[in-house]
């Protein structure tokens, strides 16, 4: 329970910070620490030096930008979950935030640290990937970028996010219709076993899963049958189409994909009714 030695460096500013990222091959960037650091406890990461943006002040806010809302990716959870903003044109993921872990891990983990994490059993990269947010990246010499959270995560723990690169902000649409997170777990505090995010949006429904695969999941098979005109009893028996959810302790593969259907049937009965 004791990480390997490492530097630390803090960054005053995201160019200060893509400068240290370059003082060694596999620094990390350290946020609220949440998820990096027990996994440098278990030494399931071991990086030589860690580059700490926590003090970026300019980094936590929440914003309207015309028809989104732009949130820093140094935003705490609680403050996710407390933005009057949020709450009124972009409710899912003031809710979404309000039940992540406990108060203590809402007080310290930040938005961008739980998508740069792209832990497939994490609660917000399915609401972004259901909602079609942006994530806005800064990189060396000033270079910026954007990417669709469709196309952001990639695997297991792997995000379309380069070692010196900084995810700096995060672009979710206004959105005015019905919408819905379930998630499926034990106790309050744990990770899903299944989660869904459902988001009515333009008269068609957006629906999309949480651990059940490497990465979030759009529920394919489920927005087709919706579109073709099914109701949620019908469309929710293809909740499971395309996945490939993990076998765990809490649960197998065969019950989570039983559990995905009755959770998205639940969601869209939210979301529509
Ligand atoms: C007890 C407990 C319960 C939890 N329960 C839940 C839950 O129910 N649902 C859920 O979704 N999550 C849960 N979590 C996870 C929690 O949400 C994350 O640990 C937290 O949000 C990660 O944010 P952080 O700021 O602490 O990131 P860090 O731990 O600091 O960083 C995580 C990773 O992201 C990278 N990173 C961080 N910020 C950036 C950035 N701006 N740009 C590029 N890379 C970056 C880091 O290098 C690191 O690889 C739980 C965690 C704990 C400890």
């Amino acid at each position: 329970m004791i990480p390997a030695a490492f530097e630390y460096a803090r960054a005053e500013s995201i160019d200060h910070a893509i400068e240290l990222l370059g003082g060694a091959d596999d620094a990390k960037i350290l946020a609220g620490g949440h998820s990096l650091l027990p996994l440098m406890k278990t030494r399931l990461a071991q990086p030589s030096l860690l580059v700490d943006i926590s003090r970026i002040g300019d980094l936590s806010y929440v914003r309207e930008d015309g028809d989104m809302v732009a949130i820093g990716a140094l935003t705490r959870h609680h403050d996710v979950a407390n933005s009057e903003l949020l709450q009124q044109v972009a409710p899912i993921v003031a809710d979404t935030a309000s039940r992540i872990g406990d108060p203590q891990v809402r007080h310290v983990g930040t938005i961008g640290g739980s998508i740069a994490h792209a832990d497939p059993a994490g609660d917000m990269g399915t609401v972004m990937v259901a909602l079609g947010a942006q994530f806005a990246i800064s990189a060396a010499a000033g270079a910026t970028r954007t990417v669709a959270a469709g196309d952001f995560f990639q695997g297991l723990f792997q995000a379309d996010l380069a070692a010196n690169e900084v995810l700096t902000e995060i672009r979710v649409p206004k959105t005015s219709g019905g919408w819905s997170y379930l998630k499926f777990n034990r106790r309050a505090i744990d990770w899903a076993m299944v989660g869904v995010a459902a988001v009515q949006q333009n008269g068609s429904a957006a629906v999309a899963l949480t651990n059940m695969g490497e990465t979030p999941l759009r529920a394919a098979g489920v927005e087709e049958a919706l579109a073709g005109g099914a109701d949620p009893a019908t469309a929710s028996a293809r909740a499971d189409e395309g996945a490939a959810p993990p076998s765990d302790a809490f649960g197998s593969a065969e019950y989570r994909r039983e559990v995905s259907k009755v959770l998205v049937r639940r969601a869209l009965e939210e979301t529509l009714g």
